[in-house]
């Protein structure tokens, strides 16, 4: 039985900020779901589950309308529009703050909720696990995907399981450029390697067995580009299928016990570890430290059994201390990189740009005692206590003579502004792109347009 598996998330409102959503506007996306589900032959879906992690709120759907079906993605749009009116007659924060656009047009990607989706031929025994994020953005998982699928230090099934050991195929997702790319394991390697490397820009979008089952879908919006600002924090979600021919329940889990750094948490602007959480946690007052929980499921045709909380049991207890300890040191250096994101990335760059505006307007050449104005790149006056060495009158050089009666005063210089500013948040980072059959000391330089954030 070709059955497909849909999960749909949004953050549309939060009790007292960013936390976790109230219990009527969980009710109120219930309502609509469950009336859904097929009783007398009537309905979309075979089965449901509602959850929530964060600020976030899962929709799991089973059915046999296959991905991108507008019908299953307007149930969870309008679900997701009831409980912002909930959450606007509550007063809820950031109430209907993933829903970017006022009607639905057939398909839920691109206007603000996160989507997972794949179809596939049932196994007897199906087993899935879903993992969903808060306070972090879709490259958070690059680093567990890599463990699952690439590393066999991390998973042993890449050696022993004769699927896993001839590799999978990786879907790359340029989330800048809206481009996608696959690579095969294991001859692309090193070059899955070079993408991981920056997950703000590449995200893994989905993984294949080379036979071409699915095993992984995963959300990977980034909601600023969808909206030309920023939103809130993409929280990223995925579906991993798990035992047979695919890594194991537990290999995909342990994938996650290893608290690395990733973007988000408070204000969406620094660098903290991903904490792994039991269901339906609220979103940390510690600053907002980024977390993952698990959904584990059985499904046999359609139906679910679980979920299972992946992340409970107590060994999740030491992993979560790491993890609160590695927040707390990187906590430790404040506001200075790379606790906080670069500049481009900062959720608050309009608030960032302001500070930086009134640093440049203050900005000078630097001169030396004497007045003369030097270019900083090329020599720098001496520090103002500095001792100055005892030097002797010569007459100038010939080459300064000739200067000094032939040359007209050059005339004051303005203050100086940066030309190439990395702290400019308007506008992307230089990139140099060389042609093929360019040489490389002519490389090119594109200007990316960079789209404004706001206050989320
Ligand atoms: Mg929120
Ligand atoms: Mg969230």
């Amino acid at each position: 039985m070709r059955i497909t598996v849909t999960v749909i998330k949004a953050d549309v409102g939060g009790i007292g900020g960013h936390t976790r959503p109230s219990d009527g506007l969980l009710n109120a996306v219930r309502n609509i779901i469950r009336s859904q589900v097929v009783k007398n032959g009537n309905g979309l879906l075979i089965d449901s589950y509602i959850g929530y992690c964060g600020d976030d709120i899962h929709i799991v759907m089973t059915h046999t309308k296959g991905v991108d079906n507008s019908d299953i993605h307007k149930l969870a749009w309008r679900a997701f529009e009831d409980a912002t009116r909930v959450a606007k007659n509550e007063g809820l924060y950031g109430a209907g703050q993933d829903l970017l656009k006022d009607s639905f047009s057939g398909n839920v990607k691109g206007m603000g909720p996160g989507v997972a989706e794949m179809t596939f031929e049932e196994r007897p025994n199906e087993a899935f696990t879903i993992f969903a994020a808060d306070k972090t953005e879709p490259g958070a998982f690059n680093y567990p995907f890599y463990r699952m699928f690439v590393d066999a230090l991390s998973n042993t099934g890449l050696i022993v399981n004769q699927n896993l050991a001839g590799g999978v195929k990786i879907n790359i997702m340029d989330v800048e450029k809206g481009r996608i790319a696959q690579l095969q394991m294991w001859q692309d390697k090193p070059t899955l390697e070079a993408a991981l490397m920056y997950p703000g820009r590449y995200v893994v979008s989905s993984v294949y067995a080379k036979d071409d089952q699915p095993i992984l879908a995963a959300s990977t919006d980034r909601l600023h580009n969808i909206a030309g600002k920023y939103v809130g924090k993409d929280d990223p979600i995925c579906i991993i299928r798990t035992q047979k021919d695919f890594p194991a329940t537990e290999e995909v889990g342990a994938a996650f016990n290893n608290p690395h750094l990733v973007a988000g948490n408070t204000r969406g602007s620094h660098h903290v570890p991903l904490m792994p959480v039991k269901l339906n946690s609220p979103a940390s007052i510690n600053y907002a430290i980024p977390i993952v929980s698990a959904l584990v499921f059985s499904m046999h045709n359609g139906k679910l059994v679980g979920p299972v909380d992946g992340f409970a049991s107590a060994d999740w207890d030491y992993v979560r201390q790491i993890a609160v300890e590695r927040t707390i040191s990187i906590r430790s250096q404040g506001f200075v990189h790379p606790a906080t994101l670069v500049p481009s990335e900062l959720e608050y760059a309009e608030g960032y740009r302001a500070r930086m505006n009134v640093l440049w307007s203050r900005m000078r050449p630097i001169s030396n005692s004497k007045g003369q104005q030097f270019n900083q790149h090329k020599q720098q006056p001496l520090p103002q206590n500095s001792p100055r060495p005892q030097q002797k009158q010569q007459p100038p050089r010939l080459s300064q003579r000739s200067q000094q009666s032939n040359t007209p005063k050059p005339a004051a210089q303005k203050p100086m502004i940066p030309q190439k500013d990395v702290h400019n948040t308007s506008a992307k980072p230089v990139r140099n792109a060389r042609k093929p059959n360019q040489p490389k000391t002519q490389a090119t330089t594109t200007e990316v347009k960079k789209p404004q954030s706001s206050e989320k």
